[in-house]
């Protein structure tokens, strides 16, 4: 048996890997950089340390079921009784709107939510609660036959091929629903941060205004990036043969099947199954079945070094208007300094810092240390965008593969193969594809 390669070493490829590794797989896992965990990183500069990429996660249950299903509670392995060391959020984000109202959006809390919008404004609580509820429906039926079932594009049931197929776009839907046009920008804000326009998203893919309402964000003290280093270790418990600096360049198909990988180096790594946990439009072989899929590019990033007084601003804050601006404050820093991450989107023709000193957030006095990412930097750094495929439309779920693909023996996994970049749904493609693979 030549066992299950594994394609690209994020958070994707090292889900389904240690997932694998659990079934019984041999299992190769080809990296072309020399670290793994992709966008799950983080960057260090002079005492600080920032997330690379996520800050905080979504549906806690998927990241706990990985953990479990490929060895030791999460808990555990964070030498931990009783508690698995995730901490929910209080306050999802706080969105500073071009009017200058604010809102802290409660996570995880129906009631808070309704609350939170009805001090907006009388009224929209009830607005926003009529949105966000919608979305139960739609939950439990993409749950069943859609997140947490592998699903085959020609034999979905009836209803979920008529929600998934449907040409109501979110931009359309958020006019018609909210007569505020800040709800309609809290509902977008996911989407619009991802690289995606509200005009090519379908409506129900907004289903993620659920999951923080009913799930929360949750964090890891410490940082998320933790994952990756508790991943790795498990890569080893689970006997994953681990390549890196060794970036695959094609699927070797024989007869229909694919019965290798080949790398850049011109080696040959024979495999009974393929997964491919990275941008199928790199690799020949799989390329003409994405010809129409295009990348959601990655944002502007800037992580910041701070000394002396600056504002509390608590977990993430939204700076709404064009360009776009999230502030992260939550990096690790030096007694005495703050550390945080700006991330930018949109008509970006000046520096961050001078928008948002405009916005009443200055901080132009207090940098110590700056490292800055280009959307080019992020995308070579990891060799395709962590925000995977970019929304054109209803068209675009089947478009894009996962968590099979039409050549035998090759899988997808990863954000290019999931409704949305995001932690929770690449754990639940990961899973899809233990699934579909199966024990040993
Ligand atoms: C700035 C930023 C903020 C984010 N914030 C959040 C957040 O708060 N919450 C959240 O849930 N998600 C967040 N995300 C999204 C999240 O990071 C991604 O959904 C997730 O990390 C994607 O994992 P992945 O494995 O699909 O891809 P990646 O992380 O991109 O990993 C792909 C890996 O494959 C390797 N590779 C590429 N090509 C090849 C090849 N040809 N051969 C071998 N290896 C290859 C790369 O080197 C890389 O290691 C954020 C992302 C970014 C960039």
């Amino acid at each position: 048996m030549a066992g299950v390669v594994i394609i690209g070493g994020g958070y994707g490829g090292l889900a389904c890997a240690v997932r694998l590794g659990k079934l019984g797989h041999d299992v190769t896992l080809v990296e072309a950089s020399g670290t793994l965990g992709g966008a799950l990183d983080s960057v260090s500069r002079d005492g600080y340390t920032w997330e690379a990429g996520p800050q905080s996660l979504l549906v806690p249950a998927v990241v706990r079921d990985l953990f479990r299903k490929s060895g030791r509670p999460l808990g555990s392995e964070l030498g931990l009784e009783g508690d698995d060391g995730l901490v929910p959020l209080d306050v999802i984000r706080e969105h500073r709107f071009v009017d200058t109202s604010v809102l802290r959006l409660p996570s995880g809390s129906r009631r808070g939510q309704i609350e939170a919008f009805d001090e907006l404004g009388a009224g929209l609580g009830a607005s926003w609660d009529a949105y966000v509820s919608d979305f139960d429906e739609v939950w439990d039926l993409l749950r069943r036959h859609y997140f947490e079932e592998p699903w085959q594009r020609d034999s979905l049931p009836t209803d979920v091929a008529r929600l998934l197929g449907s040409r109501d776009v979110l931009h359309k839907h958020l006019r018609r629903v909210f007569r505020d046009d800040r709800l309609a920008t809290v509902a977008g804000h996911t989407f619009v941060a991802d690289g995606h326009d509200l005009r090519n998203v379908p409506v129900w893919a907004g289903v993620v205004s659920y999951l923080e309402q009913l799930f929360g964000a949750w964090t890891l003290p410490g940082g998320l990036h933790r994952l990756r280093d508790l991943l790795v270790a498990r890569l080893e418990t689970r006997g994953v043969r681990v390549l890196l600096d060794t970036p695959v360049s094609d699927v070797v198909v024989r007869n229909g099947k694919a019965v290798a990988v080949r790398t850049a180096h011109g080696q040959e790594i024979d495999a009974d199954a393929v997964v491919c946990a990275v941008d199928a439009r790199r690799l020949p072989a799989l390329a003409p079945y994405v010809a129409r899929t295009m990348p959601a590019m990655p944002p502007v990033v800037t992580h910041l070094g701070l000394n002396g007084d600056v504002p509390d601003l608590g977990h993430e804050v939204v700076v709404h208007g064009d360009p776009l601006i999230i502030i992260r404050p939550g990096g690790q820093a030096p007694e005495g300094r703050t550390a945080w991450t700006l991330i930018g989107r949109g008509k970006l023709a000046e520096d961050m810092l001078l928008v948002l000193a405009r916005a009443g957030i200055d901080v132009r006095q207090r940098v110590e240390t700056r490292v800055d990412r280009s959307p080019v930097d992020l995308v070579s750094a990891w060799g395709s965008s962590p925000y995977g495929v970019r929304w054109q439309g209803r068209g675009t779920v089947k478009q894009r593969l996962g968590p099979t693909t039409p050549v035998a023996g090759v899988y997808a996994a990863g954000a290019n193969a999931t409704p949305g970049a995001g932690l929770a749904y690449v754990g639940l493609g990961a899973a899809l594809v233990a699934t579909e693979i199966g024990p040993a």
